[in-house]
């Protein structure tokens, strides 16, 4: 009877050695793992030192580089944050990847790839060599030169028809009304000569489709919209969701804009990092110099970390670290594949 006991006993603990072994790589998106995931990426890394603010706009060199929240927003609508999540920062490059997608809601996909192209530079975000090297072409929506060739493409009269009209869609993708961080906007449009070198030279290519100058005073604003962590990851939500925010349950692009939005996000989306970026982790994503990052699992989730202390190549130090923890221990990286028995 003892024997039997025992014999039971150690099958059960057999099984569950067995099951743990099997849920500790499998894919595992409930509330308590979700939760667990980022409480540990937020515990783990938010005493990293490493990185500093931005500072070649002035006003970044200001805001607290302690700010650390991480926020996932599911296809379904839950919502689960840790850390800094009442903190703004500006959005900065994030809003590329959604005004591209706002492009090719307005005007075909075709459009990004003719007028603007979809390739990866492999260069610094601001770069103008970039530019030279392919009179124009080659470049993408992501990177300052394409971004601000994406903005002067927006539908709209005049100068504030079109940045009203980027605000509403950012706002639609957060799901709330989004605003100007108005001391960021004043110190960069009183700084940005490189990004209006940028836009003339594209309009010495024939690839600028608006006025120069005021195509970077609205790429300007656009960048400073103040966004915090749920923000980021609404509007990151909304891509895995097909276009759908899943908070307002309003469809604010196609199925079809994100699914030519996401490969650039893949392929550019954290500058001349993004290789390393997506070997490390698999997932779509877009950094700003704000500090904010958001990635996106296709059909799952959406992510974003917001710490404004950056690497060498612009990209948050420990928003990159926080998401990789969080896709790796979730295990939704969609490259990791479980063959078939
Ligand atoms: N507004 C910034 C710039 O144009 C955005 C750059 C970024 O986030 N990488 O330089």
């Amino acid at each position: 009877m003892k024997n039997m006991f025992a014999k039971t006993k150690l099958f059960a603990t057999l099984m569950a050695v067995i099951f743990l072994a099997s849920t500790a790589t499998a894919q595992d998106l409930s509330d308590a793992a979700i939760k667990t995931a980022l409480n540990e990426a937020h515990d783990k890394y938010k005493n990293n030192k490493d990185g500093k603010n931005a500072d070649y706009i002035k006003e970044l060199a200001r805001v607290d580089s302690k700010i650390f929240g991480i926020a996932i927003v599911t296809a379904d609508g839950k919502v689960y944050t840790v850390g800094d999540i009442d903190s703004k920062v500006s959005i900065q490059s994030i809003s590329k990847a959604f005004v591209m997608a706002q492009i090719i809601e307005e005007q075909g996909h075709q459009a990004i790839q003719d007028k603007i192209g979809v390739d990866a530079t492999g260069l610094k975000f601001n770069s103008i060599v970039a530019v030279e090297e392919h009179r124009g072409k080659e470049i993408n929506p992501l990177v300052n030169p394409g971004a601000i060739a994406a903005t002067s493409l927006v539908a709209g009269v005049d100068s504030t028809a079109k940045w009203k009209s980027i605000l509403a869609k950012q706002s639609e993708f957060a799901g709330r009304q989004l605003s100007l961080d108005m001391p960021v906007y004043i110190s960069e449009a009183g700084d940005n000569l490189r990004n209006q070198a940028i836009a003339h030279l594209l309009l010495a290519y024939g690839r600028m489709y608006f006025d120069p100058a005021q195509a970077t005073d609205i790429y300007t604003k656009q960048c400073a919209i103040a966004v915090n962590a749920k923000d980021l990851a609404t509007m990151a939500a909304t891509l895995a969701n097909g276009g759908v925010n899943p908070i307002t349950k309003k469809m604010v692009v196609s199925s079809e804009t994100v699914m030519y939005t996401l490969p650039v996000m893949a392929t550019a989306g954290l500058y001349d990092d993004s290789g390393i970026w997506l070997y490390n982790s698999g997932l779509p994503a877009k950094s700003g110099v704000g500090g904010g990052i958001v990635a996106v699992v296709p059909g799952k989730f959406g992510i974003a970390a917001i710490a404004p202390p950056l690497d060498e190549a612009g990209n948050s130090v420990k928003a990159q670290l926080a998401i990789k923890y969080i896709v790796e221990k979730l295990g939704v990286n969609p490259y990791k594949i479980t063959p078939k028995k």
